[in-house]
């Protein structure tokens, strides 16, 4: 592929170029920001910083919200005050964006990846209770991983492109094992799960507000709980652990993952939109499914019955059956045709930067990796453009049949 057509989220959009996922910014946007630098509260205090977590606590349907610089910051943050500590293990999905694995870390805590399911590609649940009762003892107090020997504290399943996680067995075996679930909803805000929002389910919930991400302050995350204690310790950990605010007396070491006014002003605009950005995205989900539905070689996404998606990327899988035509190949064909596509993660047992996590096999992550593509599904993607995307994936597959 040509570096070059790898987009930013964010930057500019090129003359006749499709991209995958770029930010939509057409409500207030301008407006808050401007009265941020009019009253001079640009800053890390400010009311947008509280309005934006009472709106995303709102959406979630959680009592507490605490707003990051990122939501890899919020996951470190929930994290810690879920009681992970050093040398814990956390059981999260293989089949992810890198953030979690790599919060764990912070955390100094280590990752045991989980394999997905093979039909909506989330963390299986069956392969947690699998994991427990293979590989792990419990003494009635403490799950420990007989293998390592560390004690495993938490769940963090990740709702990926949308689509949510089965948590309901999720939950009933961390509460079997006294185990925190932190959901990662960072691809997921206004998704549901039996009708509940994804990333206030769990004991906390993280999102992210990145440019690519279902909402975008340019950069931003933030955490949800119902639980005062551990809202309160979220504030108080991001931002620098502060007793006395007058005095500079510190408690303990804390970190600076706050975010912004400025930026914060952006969320409140933003979330302001979210109900239209969910039924673009909706739309988008359904011409794709409608128009693909019957070429060969393809797999269409599947919606759980228990799932009611945010649609955040629209990802199929290319190389099914008899097609000759594999996802990267696929890709190149719509890179051609100045169309931007992208295949997942690497499978996070299978990185480089976690290669010594000692997690049970995930042969269902790495068949999913080999095969998906995920197509264009801005807010903005005009049925033209989106016509366009089809029309050059119909021809790519249709020649290349046997
Ligand atoms: C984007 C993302 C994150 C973290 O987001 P940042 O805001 O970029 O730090 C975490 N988890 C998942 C699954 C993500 O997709």
């Amino acid at each position: 592929m040509n570096p070059s057509e790898i987009l930013a989220p964010g930057a500019p959009t090129p003359e006749g170029f499709v991209p995958l996922i770029v930010p939509e910014i057409r409500g207030n946007e301008w407006r808050y920001v401007k009265d941020c630098l009019d009253t001079n509260w640009v800053s890390s205090v400010g009311s947008y910083v509280e309005r934006f977590e009472g709106l995303v606590a709102e959406r979630a349907g959680s009592r507490f919200a605490v707003a990051t610089v990122n939501g890899t910051a919020a996951l470190h943050i929930a994290l810690l005050i879920a009681g992970v500590e050093p040398d814990d293990e956390v059981l999260v999905s293989s089949l992810t964006f890198i953030a979690p694995a790599n919060a764990i870390r912070y955390a100094n805590a280590w990752p045991i990846f989980i394999d997905a399911d093979p039909n909506y590609w989330q963390m299986d649940p069956a392969k947690v209770a699998e994991f427990i009762d293979f590989q792990c003892q419990w003494d009635g107090t403490i799950l420990r991983n007989r293998i390592s020997g560390r004690r495993v504290r938490a769940i963090l399943p990740v709702h990926i492109l949308g689509h949510s996680v089965d948590l309901d067995p999720i939950i009933s075996l961390a509460d079997k094992y006294r185990l925190a679930v932190i959901e990662d909803a960072s691809e997921s805000l206004g998704g549901r799960y039996r009708n509940r929002s994804l990333g206030g389910i769990g004991h906390v919930g993280c999102f992210s507000f990145n440019g690519n991400k279902r909402l975008t302050t340019g950069g931003g995350g933030m955490l949800v709980t119902n639980n005062p204690e551990w809202a309160t310790r979220a504030k108080y950990l991001t931002t620098q652990a502060k007793d006395d605010p007058l005095e500079y007396i510190h408690g303990e070491i804390g970190y600076n993952y706050r975010l912004t006014n400025i930026l914060s002003a952006i969320g409140c605009a933003q979330i302001e939109q979210l109900d239209t950005f969910l039924a673009a995205k909706l739309r988008i989900a359904e011409r794709y499914n409608t128009t693909l539905s019957s070429i060969p070689g393809i797999i269409l996404p599947q919606l759980a019955a228990w799932a009611s998606s945010s649609h955040w990327m629209y990802t199929i899988l290319v190389g099914e059956g008899r097609s000759p035509l594999g996802s990267r190949e696929l890709l190149q064909m719509l890179s051609k045709h100045r169309i931007q596509s992208r295949p997942l993660w690497q499978p996070l047992h299978l990185s480089p930067a976690h290669a010594d996590s000692g997690s049970p096999p995930c042969p269902n992550a790495e068949a999913i990796h080999r095969k998906a593509l995920s197509l264009p599904c801005s807010v903005g993607l005009t049925a033209a453009s989106q016509a366009f995307v089809t029309d050059v994936i119909i021809e790519s597959l249709m020649k290349r049949q046997p």
